[in-house]
């Protein structure tokens, strides 16, 4: 916090764990207690308010348990051209999912539903997937996230707890004010959790400077974020934290040898440590 505060690099390594996983408190969180470090946890906050799997958690696992041909055939079933946005298609069919070593159809399947589908219509097609595939859904979420208990108990044992907005949306796929309400009420969220006064930090849903606006850097502003990571593989310089403390770089661990990330067909899925 100190090199941010004084805008002065140091040496070291922060390491960072998005979306909340049970497993980040059984098997991170432990680890690190053990070495006595210290990470940064963004948890994305609508689990507590609808007792449900967010949606992109909904998409790893729907491809994780059943396989991107699955789905895909799936997904073909229930939508249909119009629900599609070519808007968004364009913008966004280089920019995503270039790094990660995906076989065709689970690209497919998470592009679609991640980013090309219209906002309106996404729900209504994951929730259509996930009647299908799981339909006891419900209580799954009480073993797949931390708890309000756990999350308190890593901010008094020395963690930093972060914002990772309320839905885990593409930040820059929605209005301003939608934006807003994501940090504003996550912020609320974590800080009720945690009752620890600790410096405010975000990390941005998926990552990558398509994934917000400099409207969202200002808002982070705004709400006194101290500082908020993206994914962009290098290290931070001086000039990030002088100029650009809202997209601070962060590597995303599928650019390290034995870091990737891969879906498992056992009906779970491994956490990422960064980005997805
Ligand atoms: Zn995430």
């Amino acid at each position: 916090m100190e090199s941010i505060s004084s805008a002065k690099p140091v040496n070291g390594v922060v390491l960072t764990f998005d979306d909340g996983f049970k497993d980040h408190y059984r098997y991170v969180f432990p680890e690190l207690l053990r070495r006595g470090l210290w990470g940064i946890f963004y948890i994305p906050t609508s689990p507590f308010v609808t007792g449900t799997l967010i949606d992109v958690h909904r998409v790893h696992l729907l491809i994780g348990a059943h396989g991107g041909d699955a789905i895909a055939d799936a997904i073909d079933e229930i939508i249909d051209n119009d629900m599609l946005s070519h808007a968004l298609i364009e913008e966004f069919q280089v920019e995503t999912y270039r790094r990660q070593n995906n076989g065709a159809t689970t690209n497919y399947v998470k592009r679609v539903l991640n980013y090309f589908i219209d906002y309106k219509y996404r729900r209504l097609v994951i929730d259509r997937l996930m009647s299908t595939f799981y339909p006891d859904e419900r209580g799954m979420a009480q073993d797949f996230y931390m708890t309000k208990t756990e999350i308190s108990y890593m901010a008094q044992h020395g963690m930093l707890l972060g914002s990772h907005t309320v839905n885990h949306p593409v930040m820059s796929k929605l209005m301003v004010e939608d934006q807003e309400k994501e940090i504003a009420s996550s912020f609320e969220m974590i800080e009720s959790i945690t009752g620890v006064n600790s410096p405010r930090t975000f990390c941005y849903p998926y990552g990558g400077f398509h994934s917000f606006t400099a409207q969202t850097e200002r808002l982070l502003e705004r709400y006194s974020c101290l500082f908020s990571f993206n994914v962009e593989p290098r290290d931070i310089e001086k000039n990030d934290l002088e100029n650009r403390r809202q997209a601070l770089p962060r590597f995303d661990c599928n650019v390290f040898p034995f870091g990737s990330c891969r879906l498992v067909d056992d009906g779970g899925i491994h956490p990422r440590v960064a980005g997805q």
